[in-house]
């Protein structure tokens, strides 16, 4: 077996990089091949306290918490400046780590420079506001930040939803404790060193590798947390948030989806088969918002599927590093089996493989975790396939006659995360958008998003929203100051 092919990673705590205090490493492995690629120190509880106390202090003692949201932004440009020069380096990392291709991480590394940018825009903009009460008296809100801010993210864009809520954390003047998921930390400790060139003082951007059933709890329940932002599974925000319920602290979490696309008789079918595409075996299918069900006109369905299954079929799986490559592997060899396990129950519950639906053939591909992309019909609406998140390039298809139906039938999930429809008649894509239960929904365009629109969902997709003007808002509390101005009374 080779050996892991970059440096052994600590944890970063402070100024230092620690081995973790049990010394135990995971290694982590490259999903196109399998093999070794680094070893990363697996932090324990102890470490998790130890980081907390650290934050604590560089918030009470560095000064970035204070009123000059200026110092603030010129780190945080210089931070993107950083990340913009190291770009390439990080995306191949990216790819390397997690698998997607390298287009798809160098797009994810041009969206977290741009969310750097723009909070760097928003850090010296925190403001109140003045209120009018009556007698000689002043009144005056103050935006403060919390403390210690908690970050803990998912492995499907593995910097880019870390940065989302860490970048607004600093911004607003807190000091953040951030865990990567297990399988995928290493660019955001990359971005951890930089953050310490930028200027960031030290104790200010902590990153604390391990388990999340460890780590990631002992994080979230330590005193010290005044908040925390979690991307990733239902289940485990469902846990976190009964943990912030008992400490009494905002939780902003941002869940799973199994996101609804409608198209339309009248749609743009080539523009729209484009957007299917891209909605479900874009980053393989591991997206939050994959557009996993299909509601499709039945007087087009034919023809519609005919187009998707074209792009399904000429879609290049490979390595992310290779040029020309479409798709990459899935996360983890586990993760690819989970997938074609929902396959296998569509088949089960009389569903039919239109296409894929098997681990992708050839000696080239044997070594990773290679799924084909899938386009299932006939499943029925009961069926685990359709109901759960599967998390792949898996798409299941529906068809419909009347816009009601459609519409019950998108809406006819517990998640609540995204939903697109293609129609070139605004007013049936107004009307329809509005009926969706979904945080976003997007209107002739596959999924898509910018740093400064919101982000979020309904239902059990999540509590709260990242991205936006209002994003500082999640990391800072509102007080109100009163002054009595002891003018005296006006006689008579
Ligand atoms: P996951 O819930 O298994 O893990 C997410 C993070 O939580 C990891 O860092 C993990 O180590 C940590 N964790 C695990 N158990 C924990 C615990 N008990 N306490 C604290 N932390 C713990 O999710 P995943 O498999 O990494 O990511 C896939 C999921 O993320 C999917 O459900 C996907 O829809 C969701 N997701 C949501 C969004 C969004 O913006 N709504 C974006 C991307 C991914």
């Amino acid at each position: 077996m080779s050996t892991p092919s970059l440096a052994p990673q600590g944890l970063l705590i402070g100024a230092d990089e620690l081995p973790g205090a049990r010394g135990d490493t995971r290694t982590l492995v490259d999903p196109a091949h399998n093999a070794p690629l680094a070893t990363v120190a697996v932090g324990t509880v102890d470490d998790a306290r130890h980081a907390m106390e650290v934050a604590e202090k560089a918030f009470r003692e560095s000064g970035w918490a204070g009123d000059d949201g200026s110092r603030r932004a010129k780190s945080l440009i210089k931070l993107a400046q950083l990340l913009e020069a190291e770009s390439d380096a990080l995306a191949r990392l990216e790819t390397r780590n997690m698998g997607k291709t390298l287009r798809e991480a160098k797009g994810d590394l041009g969206y977290v420079v741009r969310t750097f940018e723009y909070v760097a825009g928003l850090a010296d903009k925190i403001q109140g506001e003045t209120i009018p009460v009556v007698g000689s008296r002043f009144d005056y809100t103050v935006r403060e930040p919390l403390g210690v801010t908690v970050h803990i993210a998912p492995w499907n864009y593995p910097l880019l939803l870390a940065m989302r809520s860490v970048a607004p954390a600093l911004a607003a003047g807190n000091a953040v404790v951030l865990k990567p998921a297990s399988l995928t930390p290493l660019t955001a400790l990359a971005v951890g060193r930089l953050a310490r060139t930028a200027g960031v003082p030290p104790g200010i951007f902590n990153v604390v590798t391990g388990n999340g059933g460890e780590v990631g709890e002992a994080l979230v329940a330590d005193p010290r947390c005044a908040s925390v932002s979690f991307t990733g599974s239902g289940e485990v925000g469902a846990r976190i948030a009964q943990t912030a319920a008992r400490r009494v602290i905002p939780a902003t979490l941002e869940l799973g989806g199994k996101s609804p696309v409608i198209v339309f008789p009248d749609a743009d079918l080539d523009r729209a088969a484009k957007g299917v595409g891209f909605g479900i075996f874009g980053n393989a299918g591991q997206m939050c918002w994959a557009a996993s069900r299909l509601i499709v006109h039945e007087s087009v369905r034919g023809p519609f599927l005919e187009k998707v299954k074209a792009i399904a079929e000429a879609t290049r799986l490979g390595p992310g590093l290779e040029d020309g490559v479409e798709m990459g592997p899935l996360v983890s060899r586990e993760h690819a089996g989970h997938v074609l396990e929902y396959v296998d129950a569509a088949r089960a519950d009389g569903g039919q493989v239109l296409t894929g639906g098997a681990r992708a053939p050839g000696a080239a591909l044997a070594d990773g975790n290679f799924v084909l992309p899938t386009v299932l019909t006939d499943v029925p609406a009961t069926s685990r396939a359709v109901r759960e998140e599967i998390f792949g390039p898996v798409l299941s298809v529906f068809g419909f006659t009347d816009p009601e139906e459609a519409i019950r039938l998108a809406n006819d999930t517990r998640y609540g995360l995204f939903a697109a429809l293609w129609s070139r008649d605004l007013g049936t894509a107004h009307a329809v958008a509005r009926r969706l239960d979904a945080g976003m929904v997007n209107v002739n365009e596959a999924p898509t998003s910018f740093v400064q629109t919101p982000f979020g969902g309904f239902k059990e997709s999540g509590i709260g929203f990242e991205q936006g003007v209002r994003v500082v808002e999640n990391y800072t509390r509102r007080k109100n100051v009163m002054l009595n101005l002891g003018a005296p009374r006006k006689k008579g």
